[in-house]
């Protein structure tokens, strides 16, 4: 049986961290918090943080962190549903349960499945056979995509109207309810109306071909252009691999996998023949995917563009390849090109070029160390060095490791124990965190130089005084740079919409409720710490410095963007040999960049 949201909100607002917690930590009062020697990590000081107020805790040690539930699920390692019930049992909340409570939430799972497979088919029929799905046919026609594609991942269309599916449901004796859960339908005010409308579909399924999601792409101009499936029971977006089912046993064969991002350049991959393909659903690669792939292949190979922000985002995937000690390849394709127009342009065989000279992930990000530093002068030399030994230090297996001492060392004309010695003083453990806070950034290695500042400023603000929220704050968040506080920032603009009253502060447990909303632990971590954290930064005038830095923020993304074009025009004026509009658009490109740094130094 499933708990329903309504009891999970009573029993989180009759708890009390505090006292909870207490049972196993002994807490003493600091502040507004309490703090204890963390029960996740060994130390001796504490810096385990316990907060009454919002009814969170955050360990500034390992940063662990939550609400009432995640401590009793990580303390008694408990599921969900099962921490629930202790807390419940601890308020003195009745739950009565039936005795096979497991089994009746397996069969909530599998009706999930059942109505998402009535879905999935009801959306591949319409596409097939409804005169009403031909501008999709068209449309999937024209980006290349063969029948066989379409019938092999049961591509489909939601048509237009408000209740298609659900009603589809209703005659087959689908529970709207369940099909509610899975994602599927909304509840409106007066009926059940379908999720996705006037969409091309893809259903997403396990690697067992159960399906667990949807993607839906706007036929028209209607937003977001694509939508996927709500978090469900089945359906989580960080961590779920889109073709998965079809590409496994060519991936185990193989013995790597092909990741890129989009619906798309999955499919057309795998109609030019890279079947050991699969995509995210639009997003970064996280240590959630990569768990997933492990199964399934030795070797992980991420197609990127290779213009300064592909080139970036490849760097930032190390450290996370290191730390799920995957090997990982970086594939680059030629810049502004998706892989799909790629295999559109060149064919199979242009892939397979690119592929094929795909770098280990750890070498590429030594040949950009060479491009930063040139490595000739001692001071390069060791600026190249400590970059570079925090990353080999990380690196689990020794062997690898001996191996990037030698390649370093090479690369500088130094012998390999000088390298060694610095790698070892990078691994000492000053703390576990140390390393990976020494650690530079993508950005610094490409040295953007992006200020995250006003992001951070913006949050903490609608946190502290959440009826300042209002459209100009959405938007801003919406082009934050920094995917982490872009995610913590709808989170809290969602908890905001659910607010019921509309103004003054949170309530004890609506923050923490909060925290079991997202998948993203950045995200999580950073909500938690900075609601534990005493901030003075935002006390004085908040209303001002929110409408600064939000208009700091659209000023950024709009010259990130401009800048951005002045690039590509300077590039093709170089490439035309038109020295004259190379020299001034070079000009006002300097100048760009000028205004950038001003930006984000202000
Ligand atoms: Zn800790």
């Amino acid at each position: 049986m499933i708990i329903p949201q309504d009891k999970i909100d009573e029993i989180r607002e009759r708890a009390d961290i505090v006292q909870i917690v207490s049972e196993y930590v002994p807490l003493k009062k600091s502040g507004k918090n309490h703090v204890g020697l963390c029960p996740f990590h060994s130390e001796k000081t504490p810096s385990f943080t316990v907060n009454d107020e919002k009814q969170i805790f955050y360990c500034f040690g390992c940063g662990t962190g939550g609400n009432v539930f995640t401590f009793v699920m990580r303390q008694e390692n408990l599921s969900f549903p099962e921490a629930v019930r202790t807390v419940a049992k601890r308020v003195g909340i009745d739950l009565s349960l039936p005795d096979k409570k497991i089994s009746g939430e397996g069969n909530q799972r599998e009706l999930m499945f059942l109505a998402n497979h009535v879905a999935q088919d009801f959306f591949h029929q319409y596409l097939l056979t409804s005169p009403a799905a031909e501008p999709a046919l068209q449309y999937i026609r024209k980006r290349g995509l063969k029948p066989e594609i379409v019938k092999d991942f049961k591509i489909g269309f939601a048509p237009q109207g408000r209740n298609n599916l659900a009603k589809f449901f209703e005659k087959k004796g689908i529970s709207l309810e369940i099909a509610e859960k899975a994602g599927l339908i909304n509840r409106g005010e007066r009926d059940f109306y379908d999720r996705f409308r006037n969409r091309i579909i893809f259903p997403i399924a396990d690697v067992k071909n159960r399906v667990i999601g949807f993607g839906g792409r706007a036929m028209g101009n209607d937003e977001p252009k694509y939508l996927n499936s709500p978090t469900s029971p089945l359906f989580k977006k960080g961590e779920v691999v889109y073709g998965m089912y079809q590409a496994r046993t060519a991936a185990s064969n193989k013995g790597f996998v092909l990741v890129v991002e989009g619906y798309f350049d999955l499919l057309m991959l795998h109609q030019y023949g890279f079947l050991n393909s699969v995509a995210t659903l639009g997003t970064a690669l996280t240590a959630h995917h990569i768990r997933k792939l492990k199964g399934y292949a030795k070797e992980v190979y991420t197609l990127f563009d290779s213009d300064k922000a592909g080139k970036a985002a490849a760097l930032k995937s190390l450290p996370l390849f290191i730390e799920e000690d995957m090997h990982a390849r970086i594939v680059l394709i030629p810049t502004g090109l998706d892989p799909d127009d790629l295999l559109q342009k060149q064919g199979a065989q242009g892939m397979a070029q690119y592929i094929e000279k795909a770098k280990p992930v750890m070498d590429f990000f030594l040949d950009c160390l060479r491009i930063k530093f040139d490595g000739e002068t001692p001071s390069s030399k060791i600026s190249f060095l400590e970059e570079a030994a925090s990353y080999v230090a990380s690196i689990k297996n020794a062997a690898t490791r001996d191996i990037y001492v030698e390649k370093i060392a090479d690369i500088l004309h130094i012998r390999p124990d000088a390298v060694l010695s610095t790698v070892r003083a990078a691994a000492e453990p000053l703390s576990g965190k140390s390393r990976v806070r020494h650690a530079p950034t993508a950005n610094e290695i490409i040295s953007t130089g992006d200020s995250i500042k006003a992001e951070e400023l913006i949050l903490k603000i609608v946190l502290a005084h959440p009826h300042l929220h209002d459209e100009s704050v959405d938007k801003a968040i919406e082009m934050f740079k920094t995917d982490f506080l872009r995610e913590a920032g709808r989170l809290i603009i969602n908890a905001l919409r659910k607010k019921t009253a509309s103004s003054g502060s949170w309530t004890k447990a609506e923050l923490s409720a909060l925290i079991d909303s997202s998948n993203d632990d950045k995200a999580k971590a950073w909500l938690l710490k900075t609601s534990v954290e005493d901030d003075d930064s935002v006390k004085e005038d908040p209303k001002r410095i929110l409408e600064d830095c939000c208009r700091k923020v659209m000023m950024a993304s709009r010259l990130k963007k401009e800048t951005s074009l002045l690039l590509k025009k300077l590039e093709e004026a170089e490439k035309n040999g038109d020295m004259n509009s190379f020299r001034s658009l070079a000009d006002s490109y300097l100048t760009m960049k000028r205004m950038n740094k001003l930006q984000n130094k202000s």
